[in-house]
């Protein structure tokens, strides 16, 4: 009886610590481990976390943060040669944004973050960690829709219900969002561009798409890439936060782009009392009527 006890405590033991983490080469350990795993709400141990060494760093990380341009409008995003600007689009998504912010201050680097309406509204938290982490936050649509697809009306309702959710996201930690947008797909209009543009609106162009979504390995996106900035030697960058490849390209595009040489350049939007502008109160009177 006793020893079937045992036993039970030892598998439950197992179970509990075995799926973590490999198995310690520190019997000794191990039981310190395991009892600290069953009775985790009546001990605080912190003593289980020191036969976890640190990860050794694949790559060697490094500041490559640029300096910080302060955009009004579109035609402000000159960059010089050697310079590129980071933009992650769709997110934000649990347990990858995380890993985007984390390997971007590994590298000193700032990006801008084109939310979806329909994503910052289901995770107000974390697109509140990316504002909070210094990265800026604009909007992408609510629903990721192709604008070219909808009457101007529907185009511009769809738009503004994208920025008050990203907006009312961030209002919740305090922040606020800039009056940066990217069209879904890259689908624009004439007219969407131009209302976006009297608004006040600073459209994020794409000068090189990773095309991360395709489904390639990480270090055929990093080549892909690569070889496309070299090629232009500066840009507006477009990678998406919401897909693995890039969570794990990312470590290694920096750590190339710091080999070459580049610096990331910070995006601000040149007035941050912006948001709740004329795109609401003048010079947009379709949208004025949305809202
Ligand atoms: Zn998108």
């Amino acid at each position: 009886m006793l020893s079937r006890v045992v036993l039970s405590a030892v598998l439950l033991s197992l179970a509990l610590t075995g799926c973590a983490k490999p198995p310690s080469p520190n019997p000794t350990f191990t039981q310190v481990a395991d009892r600290a795993a069953i009775t985790n709400n009546i001990f605080k141990v912190s003593a289980p976390m020191l036969d976890q060494p640190m990860p050794e760093r694949i790559f060697a990380t490094g500041n490559i943060g640029g300096r910080t341009l302060a955009v009004a409008t579109t035609t402000d995003i000159i960059l010089r040669p050697g310079e590129v600007v980071l933009t992650f689009d769709d997110g934000p998504r649990p347990h990858k944004t995380e890993r985007i912010l984390a390997t971007l201050n590994d590298f000193g680097a700032k990006a801008t973050f084109l939310m979806l309406g329909s994503a910052a509204q289901a995770h107000p938290k974390l697109a509140q960690t990316v504002a909070a982490s210094g990265h800026t936050v604009g909007s992408h649509t609510f629903d990721h829709t192709d604008l070219s697809t909808l009457t101007s009306q529907a185009a511009l309702d769809e738009i503004a219900r994208g920025e008050r959710a990203v907006q009312t996201a961030l209002a919740g930690g305090g922040q606020t969002m800039a009056p940066f947008f990217r069209f879904p797909y890259l689908s624009q209009t004439g007219f969407l561009r131009t209302n976006l543009l009297q608004g006040n609106m600073v459209v994020l162009d794409v000068d090189i798409d990773s095309k991360d979504y395709y489904k390639d390995t990480p270090e055929v996106v990093v080549a892909r890439t690569i070889v496309k900035l070299e090629a232009r030697g500066s840009g507006v960058i477009l990678f998406h936060d919401i897909h693995q490849r890039t969570v794990d390209m990312l470590p290694l595009f920096l750590a190339e782009l710091k080999d070459k040489g580049y610096s990331v350049v910070r995006l601000v939007p040149k007035d941050t009392s912006i948001f709740g502008r004329d795109m609401i109160t003048a010079d947009a009177p379709l949208l004025r009527g949305t809202l």
